[in-house]
This record gives structure tokens, C-alpha cells and sequence, in this order.
């Protein structure tokens, strides 16, 4: 019934994250899962079948199945993304079989289409709109909504811990309307650093996790 929203660098795994919870929220509760079907609203044209497959089999669960329990909408500008979540709603409405809605990426669409420095408050605004629009539906249909976010490009990028001054972007729109943000960064490695940056019920804390074939493995 809230928002998770996922920053961070690119490769981070924001969207290996967001397949493998389409698959796992189709596992029974016992095993961690909400025994529901996924939404999944592409912006960037990331989501990936093969993947769903494979993270299926990871967890044993029919791959077939696991990919019809997935409804994909690709969203073309921003405007198209607002007008996917209205038919989203509608189909919400009829089958409430739904537990989990997954925006991928939340901003870049938005980035594209108001670019111009004077369109920032035109873009806050349309972004608001679209936010409590995912809001309402989490709780109307107690679905978990997760999204993924960039960061912004660092001006102090020459200082040192030039990484940890970067930010989510969205502003104080994006950071109201997440009731859970978690900060993606890479670690030594190929493992990948999960820090919760603010939460309503959980402390600060962080995981590592790995990017494998079935998925994000902590
Ligand atoms: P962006 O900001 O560009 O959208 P992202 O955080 O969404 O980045 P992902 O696409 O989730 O990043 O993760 C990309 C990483 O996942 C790459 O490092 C890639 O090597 C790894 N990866 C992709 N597919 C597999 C796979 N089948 N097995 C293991 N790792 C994979
Ligand atoms: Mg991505």
C-alpha cells in the first residue's frame, strides 16, 4: 500500500530488481510472495521475457505461467505514461488479482519531454499528478508499487566521495510520494551495496546483493 522507490547509478540492477519481483510477488505467501500478478509500465524498453523465464525457473515456478500473470505497457512520452496508468486503473478495477506495479523508469520520460530550465514547475507539476495518481492505486488495491529512479548528474563530480553528493532526482515531489527509498550503489566487485535512505518503519541499514541469471540474489 505505498511506494518503494530504487535510485542509483546505471548497471546498479534497478531493473534486474524490478523482474524479479514481478516473479516473485506470483509465489505463495509462505515463500515470501503475494500469490498476485505484476503491472509493468516500461519507459526505457528494458523489460526483458528471457529474464522473466529465467528467474521463474530460479524459484520453480512455470515459465509460461509466470510470464502471463505479467502485464507489459510500453510508454512512448510522458503524457502516454499518465494515460497507460488511467487504463492501468480500469483493469485494476476488473481483476483484483493485481499485487504489485512496476514503473521503469519513473523520470525518464519526464526528463525527455521538459528539458527547458523554465518548464521544471510545469514538469513538478505533471509529475505530482502522476505520483498520487500510483499512490491512490496502492492503496485503493493494497498493491506494493516500485519504482525505479536515476541520479543526478554530479557538479561537484571532481571532489572527492564525488558519488555520495550525487541525489535521486524528482525533487521534493518524487521524495513525498516515496514512502521507501533505497539507494543502489556498485561494490567491490560484481556485488552491488542495497542502503535503505529513508523508510517510515525500518531503520537505516543496508545488504549486498549479487546480479545473477534467476535474478537479484542477496
Ligand atoms: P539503468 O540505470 O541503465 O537502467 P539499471 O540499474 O536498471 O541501469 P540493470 O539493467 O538492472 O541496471 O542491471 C544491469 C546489470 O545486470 C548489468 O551489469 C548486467 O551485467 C547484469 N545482468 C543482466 N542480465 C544478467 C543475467 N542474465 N545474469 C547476470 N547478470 C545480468
Ligand atoms: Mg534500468
Amino acid at each position: 500500500m505505498s511506494i518503494t522507490e530504487a535510485f542509483g547509478e546505471f548497471r546498479t540492477g534497478k531493473t534486474q530488481l524490478a523482474h524479479t519481483l514481478c516473479v516473485t510477488v506470483q509465489l505463495p505467501p509462505e515463500m515470501g510472495g503475494g500469490n498476485g500478478k505484476a503491472a509493468f509500465i516500461d519507459t526505457e524498453g528494458t523489460f526483458r521475457p528471457e529474464r522473466i523465464r529465467a528467474i521463474a525457473a530460479r524459484f520453480g515456478i512455470d515459465p509460461d505461467t509466470t510470464l502471463d500473470n505479467i502485464t507489459v505497457a510500453r510508454a512512448h512520452n510522458s503524457e502516454h505514461q499518465l494515460d497507460l496508468l488511467n487504463e492501468l486503473c480500469i483493469r485494476l478495477c476488473e481483476d483484483k488479482q493485481y499485487r504489485l506495479v512496476v514503473v521503469d523508469s519513473i523520470m525518464a520520460l519526464f526528463r525527455v519531454d521538459y528539458s527547458g530550465r523554465g518548464e521544471l514547475s510545469e514538469r513538478q507539476q505533471r509529475l505530482g499528478q502522476m505520483l498520487s495518481k500510483l499512490v491512490r492505486i496502492s492503496e485503493e488495491f493494497n498493491i506494493a508499487i516500485y519504482i525505479t529512479n536515476q541520479m543526478t548528474a554530479d557538479p561537484g563530480a571532481t571532489l572527492s566521495f564525488a558519488a555520495d553528493t550525487k541525489k535521486p532526482i524528482g525533487g521534493h515531489v518524487l521524495a513525498h510520494a516515496s514512502a521507501t527509498r533505497l539507494y543502489l550503489k556498485k561494490g567491490r566487485g560484481e556485488t552491488r551495496v542495497c542502503k535503505i535512505w529513508d523508510s517510515p518503519d525500518v531503520p537505516e541499514a543496508e545488504c549486498t546483493y549479487q546480479i545473477t541469471t534467476g535474478g537479484i540474489n542477496d
